[in-house]
Order: structure tokens, then sequence, then C-alpha cells
């Protein structure tokens, strides 16, 4: 099977999730390529074909112009799958794709099975598993579902590609900042986050006070932000911030692919459960198996 790997490039940089896309394809065991609309100061470092083209001529983002410079290196190198990561970029270029070559989507994968790729159903509760049937497939990955502990390295052999027909009605503007931020938890070294087993809003002030007793900041899962319990931007996971701190403290929180694609990188996990089984006890040092509104407040007196 041949892969062509999308990567993601924004404002002269090549983003981290690149990587993932190639643990992804090694997990497949495919023949990789990779495609970048960029530049040359930011190639990955990898050892496989690069189709480059050049991102100050086509524009960060331009659906139209970027899908025929895809289909086009898809073409020159024969890919069964063309693979996004499962972000902004991903989610509105790959169904272009998928639709100009009438080929299956497969979309958010956060595993690969025998002859299949593994999806989240249920609210990220359960998985599915989906087999693409057309001859070539679009593939979407979640971000943080497939890494690999390797440091990237290798030089790659570049392929220019470009466009003779560049006509579109759309134009890349820029960048909008995000509204500004209360709180920057990518900066925080402790990190107490809130996740529905809290229960209601009312609690929400225990967990706090037990991040401010270790010196810490407020987080959340998102349905405790979609309840309107804290503002969205304490909110970590693919949809919120992506943080690393040296302890990272869950409270009622399961253990969602998309929450531990924000927190993965914390140095030490600690999470309180009353489900021994809960997923998150797989990423976390120490499992707590506990009511969290019993034991938070207790913690907290014995820290203050
Ligand atoms: P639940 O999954 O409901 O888990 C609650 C946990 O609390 C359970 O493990 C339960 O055992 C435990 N519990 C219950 N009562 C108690 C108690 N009294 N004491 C102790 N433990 C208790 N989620 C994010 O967090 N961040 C994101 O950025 C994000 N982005 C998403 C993007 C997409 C496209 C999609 C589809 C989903 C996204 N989600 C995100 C949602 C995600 O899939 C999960 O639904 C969510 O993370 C679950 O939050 P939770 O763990 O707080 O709730």
């Amino acid at each position: 099977m041949k892969a062509l790997l999308v990567c993601e490039y924004r404002e002269g940089k090549l983003l981290d999730s690149t990587y993932e896309l190639l643990a992804f394809a090694d997990r497949l065991g495919a023949e990789k390529a990779m495609f970048l609309i960029g530049s040359d100061s930011a190639l990955p470092a990898c050892s496989t074909t690069v189709y480059l083209a050049d991102a100050a001529k086509h524009g960060e983002y331009n659906p139209d112009v970027h899908k025929k410079l895809v289909l086009d290196a898809a073409q020159r190198e024969n890919a069964d799958c063309i693979v996004f990561v499962h972000s902004s970029y991903g989610w509105d270029l790959a169904p272009r794709v998928a639709a100009a070559l009438r080929a299956g989507q497969v979309s958010e994968i956060v595993g690969i099975v025998d002859g299949g790729y593994e999806v989240g159903c249920c609210n990220a509760k359960m998985r599915r598993t989906v087999v693409p049937k057309s001859g070539k497939a679009v593939l979407t990955i979640q971000a943080g579902a497939f890494s690999s502990s390797d440091t990237p390295q290798g030089t790659p052999r570049v392929e220019r590609i470009d466009t003779a027909d560049g006509a579109s009605p759309m134009e890349f503007v820029g960048y909008e900042p995000a509204e500004k931020k209360d709180v920057d938890l990518t900066r925080a070294e402790v990190i107490v986050s809130a996740g529905r087993g809290v229960g209601k809003k009312d609690n929400i002030p225990t967990i706090e006070a037990l991040a401010k007793a270790l010196g810490g900041e407020l987080g959340a899962s998102r349905p405790v932000v979609d309840a309107g319990w804290v503002d969205h931007s304490h909110q970590v996971g693919t949809t919120g911030q992506s943080v690393s701190p040296k302890l990272y403290v869950a409270c009622g929180i399961s253990g969602a692919i998309q929450h531990l694609a924000g927190m993965k990188k914390s140095d030490f996990v600690v999470a309180i459960n009353k489900d021994k089984d809960a997923p998150i006890g797989e990423v976390a040092d120490v499992l707590v198996v506990a009511d969290v509104m019993q034991f938070v407040p207790a913690l907290t007196a014995k820290l203050q």
C-alpha cells in the first residue's frame, strides 16, 4: 500500500502533527510519500519523497488550489490512500479530495485493525471499525492518536510541484488571532482539571481550590465547558489547549482520546475516578479510585 501524507504548514512553520502522519503510515506498514505546501526551510525530517509546492505562490490555504496540488501528487505517486490530520485544514480539504477521486473517506481514525480503521462513536466511549470499499481511500487521523517516541530524522528527496490552473474564487486572507484567553494553560506547571464526574457547576470551586493549593491552574474536559460550568479557555484537548505541565490532576475525567491528545505530554498524571477501569488509568501514573467530591476536599485540606 502506498500512502501520501499531507503535511500541515502555518505561518512559515511545519506543524509537529506531520510526524503523527509518519507514525500512522508506519503502523499501517505503508510505503510513504509526503506532500507539503510550504517552503524549503520547513521540510520535514524524513527519508521519503516530499512533493513540495510553494506556499508563497499558492497561499497557506486555498481549498481549490490545494486540492489540485494534492490530486497531482497522489496521481504521480499512484497513492492508494491520502492521509490528513483531522484538523481544521484536514477536515476541510480531505472531503474535497475524496469527492474529486470518488474515493471513500474514513474520518478521525484512532486505531488500525486488520483490514480496517477504528473510529470513535457514542461520544468517543466506543470504537467501531470502518473498512473503505473504494480502491483508493482518503483518511483523516485523530490528532494525538498516533505518535512515535523516535526523534524524526533523515533528509527528504524533494519533488517540486506546481499547478498551471491556480484559478479560484477564494483568496487566503490571513489568520485571525483567537480571543484573548483568561488563562494560559500552556505555561502552567500544575493543572487540575474538572471532568463530568465532578457532577455540577457548584462543585467547580472545590476543584479550583485544589488547583490553588497546588499553585496551579484549573483545566476542564469538553463536557464541562459545553455545560457552561467553566469558560472554554480552560478546556484541554483537541478542541481546547495542548498542555505539558509537570503535574496534571484529572478529576472525574474518563480519558477520551480527544482529551488525552491535549494532556499526554504531562510529566506526571494523577487521575481521580470512581471507576477503576476508566481509560484515563492507562495514562495515569497514579489512579485514585474514589469519589472525586470526597477525595479532593480531603486532599486540599491536607495540602493547606
Ligand atoms: P465522561 O466521559 O462522561 O467521564 C466522566 C468520568 O467521571 C467517568 O470516567 C466516570 O467514571 C467518572 N465519575 C463520575 N462520577 C464520579 C465521581 N463522583 N467521582 C469520581 N469519578 C466520577 N473532550 C475534551 O475533554 N477535550 C476536547 O478538546 C475534546 N474535543 C473533542 C472533539 C471532537 C471532534 C469530539 C467528537 C469530541 C471531543 N471531546 C473533547 C469529547 C470527548 O470525546 C469526551 O466526550 C470527553 O472528553 C469526556 O469528558 P469527561 O471525561 O469529562 O466525561
